[in-house]
């Protein structure tokens, strides 16, 4: 066990070869070449082998290698060969998409490895946390997820939660002293953080002891790994499905067998027609088929910059009912600027740009904004000056800017000893500054008392009267009485209800930087507001707009000010309804009355995160499917509790990120109505082919059932059932799975996800395509029978055609609304595997050798074209069949 708790920082900070200023970048460099990236080994996933066994012992395939026994008993060679290569061809298949599949996901799960602040050459340089080594000194704050083991060197209320190594759920203070025993337990080293924990609360620094596999989480990685990946939903209900239409099989087989006997078949040769009838009936294609176009799905959602981090929230996303946002940031842009300051006796217009003569009064307020503040400017001559840190701090450090003050000079002359750092349930954060010997540097701030330290404290208005007893007016403290009270409120509100976020400024004055260890936030003397507007996102309007078209609720959820968050609805069209519930409101409400609410209003403000996990409880309590964004530590609960968990990429904490399924890459509520879109459009094309596919399957029953039933002989040879169904389940059904959106996915409602694989309609579907492909292609073969001439096998070679011909239309018909049936733009795969399709059927009629094989005649030119009008005739049904039930839906 390593003992780095029982050394000081200084004795950690030697023995790791480093300092506070942390590594060169040449000696990091080292030592990444010598232990390596700081990543845990995962253990190989499931490994090709695994990966390709598990094709050919799924049922489907194994009915198909029963099937193959069956045949070689019987002494069917070709029989045999045929159908072990379409076992082969399906689990190579399978195999090929699973692996892309697996392949797809571990790139998604790498884009998400969090980025760490780390000093190098004494300078704060923001690194991927794999590039971390022994020796990095790492600075931490709320939301991170601690990158490596480290031995704290400095901590503010560095609180983390460490459940996952210790189990203990309650956040640890962290502190800088050393620990004499050397085998005390984990969570009782309190000078030492842990890779996988959390920061909860505060801010600290600390040096890398251990990275990678020499954590102490590396070292029970192994136990951490998923056993195995989760099914989908849908894939358990196809999977059903699946054995379902197994069972079918059998079943046509068997009445298949009954009835050539009683024609007089011989007994073996009816054997192996029965078992191929059993293997066209299952649809082999069908783990393939969702394994990739789930995956491809996610890929398409990344270019649209949404990174699924689950692969089920693909298809949850199309059934999701409500999507409940934060405004700042996903709404809006986070671009803010103050363009007010309201002192209790004067408002100052603060608009425009560039240096600007402020009145003496104001400078207290501009000096406590910069204090009580992270966030830092960068700025060279060339490019405009850039925030790094939180976007409200920015806007008051760009605001003290103008005025004149820099930053950097005040905190020198002021040096921060104390803080309570912002959190969004206080909604305020306040800093402790020491107060030199000789007073201020500013002329302005003489006039303060004569203490030894300035407690500043801003943060949202409301939250500050409650605990200001005095306001400062015209360069002295004045009681906060009732009028004070009431028109600093009212000053609030105005700013607000013009969609403003306004934050107030407070102040006190300490002996002691800890108040001996009483509250800070209390009896502060309220110097005025600031005014910040944050403009809506240019793209948000239309997405909020197509949202509602689709059926789905765009809720606000914000920690703003009511005023400010109705304004922005506002604007956005959000709602129809322009009342807002407050985080104290839900608190006084019973469960009934919280239930009556969330169904009727869609704006709150003020809300802490506990409120945020109450909401989406409520929501889904009342039977909806919710996405919730999150940005916040506190935001986990519910993001996970929430359908779909959706993380802020650009300005959420690690800890959200971790809890999500999604994570938004740019940050814009658009982006989760463009991955809702396409949800849906997977979905669509996981029914598509499932439709298709059951469709055509019927066909071939019903032709080879009724074929002698009418007194044709038995339609088909087991081989000619063979091929037919490589094509169809095989190379059409691939090609379906890459459609595009078609003309009304965001404009019809969400899919309820208690609703069954197939719809009544799909199953309608299927009926009557089944019975229009077998009724044409029956028509052919009873067309060209001739029982006098049974050396002619031309009406067995129709029929063959014509099913082939009849399903690439049933396919094409199939494709999605709004797009032309033969547009190679919209999804090129599936014309290439129609042209494919069409020439191997070719093939398969007119190569001589081929045709042998098979027991087929090269047929007319007139007859071919009357297998392949039977194509355009199934197209054209289905397109009808399109057209008036979108006609229909539409006049609902
Ligand atoms: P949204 O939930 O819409 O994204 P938000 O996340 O910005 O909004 P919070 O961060 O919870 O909301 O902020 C809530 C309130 O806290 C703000 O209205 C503001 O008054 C105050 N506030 C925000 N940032 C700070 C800060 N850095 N320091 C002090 N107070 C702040």
């Amino acid at each position: 066990m390593s003992i780095w708790h029982t050394k000081s920082t200084d004795e950690v900070l030697k023995s790791l070869g480093t300092s506070a200023n942390g590594l060169s970048g040449t000696e990091a460099s080292e030592r990444l070449k010598k232990y390596g990236h700081n990543e845990l080994q995962e253990r190989a996933g499931k490994g090709p082998l695994r990966m390709l066994w598990e094709q050919f012992t799924q049922t489907m395939v194994l009915i198909l290698i029963v099937a193959a026994i069956i045949s070689a008993l019987l002494g069917k060679d070709i029989e045999t060969i045929a159908i072990l290569a379409i076992v082969v061809l399906f689990g190579v298949l399978g195999f090929v998409q699973e692996y892309r599949a697996e392949k797809a996901m571990a790139a998604l799960k790498r884009m998400v490895v969090p980025t760490v602040k780390a000093r190098r050459n004494g300078k704060v340089q923001e690194l991927s946390a794999r590039e971390l080594v022994p020796g990095d000194v790492v600075l931490l704050e709320a939301g991170n997820v601690v990158p490596a083991d480290m031995r704290v060197l400095e901590s503010a209320n560095l609180r983390v939660q460490e459940a996952a190594l210790t189990g203990e759920s309650e956040a640890v203070e962290k502190e800088t002293d050393r620990f004499e025993s050397e085998d005390l337990p984990l969570g009782d080293r309190k000078n030492m953080v842990y890779l996988g924990t959390n920061v909860a609360y505060g801010r600290g620094m600390a040096v890398v002891t251990g990275t990678g596999m020499q954590t102490e989480l590396g070292k029970i990685a192994d136990l951490l790994q998923e056993v195995e990946a989760k099914q989908t939903p849908l894939q358990k209900k196809l999977d059903q499905l699946g054995k379902l239409l197994a069972i079918l099989g059998f079943v046509a087989a068997a009445l298949m067998l009954g009835i050539g006997v009683l024609i007089g078949e011989p007994l073996e040769d009816m054997f192996l027609t029965a078992v191929s009838l059993a293997v066209a009936v299952v649809p082999e294609g069908l783990p393939a088929v969702v394994t990739i176009t789930l995956a491809i799905g996610a890929q398409r959602m990344l270019k649209r910059h949404a990174l699924m981090r689950k692969l089920p929230a693909v298809e949850t996303l199309g059934s999701v009912t409500i999507i409940c946002s934060d405004k700042t940031g996903t709404l809006t842009e986070n671009r803010m600027t103050v363009t007010s300051i309201s002192l209790p006796d004067e408002q100052i217009d603060f608009t425009g740009n560039g240096s600007v003569q402020v009145p003496e009064k104001a400078a207290l307020a501009l000096t406590i904004g910069m204090l009580c503040n992270d966030s830092i400017i960068k700025s060279d001559n060339e490019n405009e000056p850039q925030v790094i840190g939180d976007p409200t701090e920015g806007a008051l450090l760009l605001a003290a800017n103008r005025a004149g003050y820099e930053k950097e000079a005040l905190e020198q002359h002021l040096p921060r000893v104390h803080e309570e750092p912002f959190d969004s349930t206080r909604k305020r954060m306040t800093t402790v500054h020491k107060i030199p010997a000789g007073g201020f540097d500013l002329p302005e701030l003489n006039h303060l008392a004569k203490a030894s330290y300035i407690s500043c404290t801003k943060g949202a208005v409301d939250s500050l009267l409650k605990i200001s007893d005095q306001v400062w007016v015209a360069g002295r403290a004045e009681q906060m009485t009732a009028a004070w009270h009431e028109q600093l409120l009212e000053v609030n509100n105005q700013l607000a209800q013009n969609g403003m976020r306004v934050l107030g400024i407070a102040f006190r004055e300490l002996q002691e930087p800890n108040n001996h260890g009483k509250p800070l936030e209390e009896k502060l003397i309220f110097v005025g507001m600031m005014g910040i507007i944050d403009p809506p996102r240019a793209a948000v309007k239309s997405a909020v707009a197509t949202c509602r078209t689709a059926g789905i609720r765009p809720i606000m959820i914000t920690g703003d000010h009511p005023l400010t968050a109705a304004a922005i609805a506002k604007e956005l069209h959000i709602t129809d309804n322009p009342e807002a519930i407050t985080g104290e409101m839900l608190n006084n409400m019973s469960e009934t009355e919280l239930e009556e609410a969330v169904g009727r209003v869609s704006i709150y403000a003020r809300v802490s995160p506990e409120d945020k996990l109450r909401i989406v409880e409520m929501l889904q309590k009342k039977g909806d499917v919710v996405a919730m964004t999150g940005d916040g530590v506190n935001d986990s609960p519910a993001l996970k509790t929430a359908n779909i968990g959706v993380a802020m990429g650009i300005t959420g904490t690690d800890v959200a990120k971790e809890a999500s399924d999604m994570v938004l890459l740019d940050d814009n509520f658009a982006t989760i109505v463009a991955a809702v879109e396409e949800g849906r459009v997977i979905y669509d094309n996981l029914i598509r082919f499932v439709k298709f596919s059951l469709g055509g399957n019927l066909g071939k029953v019903l032709v080879m059932l009724c074929a002698p039933l009418l007194g044709i002989n038995i339609a088909l040879t087991p081989l000619q059932l063979l091929w037919l169904n490589l094509l169809t389940d095989g190379l059409m059904g691939l090609g379906l799975g890459t459609e595009p959106a078609e003309a009304d996915t965001m404009k019809r409602p969400p899919r309820s996800p208690e609703q069954s694989v197939l719809t009544r309609k799909d199953l309608i579907h299927v009926s009557w395509s089944g019975i229009l492909i077998a009724t044409i292609t029956l028509g052919m073969g009873a067309f060209y029978f001739d029982p006098t001439n049974m050396q002619d096998t031309r009406w067995q070679t129709m029929i063959f055609a014509t099913l082939g011909f009849t399903q690439i239309g049933h396919a094409l018909g199939l494709r999605a609304y709004g797009h032309s049936v033969f547009s190679l733009k919209s999804n090129p795969l599936i014309l290439v595997m129609a042209a494919l399709t069409f020439l191997l059927q070719i093939a398969a009629i007119y190569v001589p050798f081929l045709d042998k094989f098979f027991g087929l005649t090269p047929l007319s030119l007139q007859e071919l074209g009357l297998a392949v009008g039977a194509g355009f005739v199934t197209l054209t049904a289905v397109l009808i069949e399109t057209y008036l039930s979108k006609k229909r839906s539409a006049s609902l």
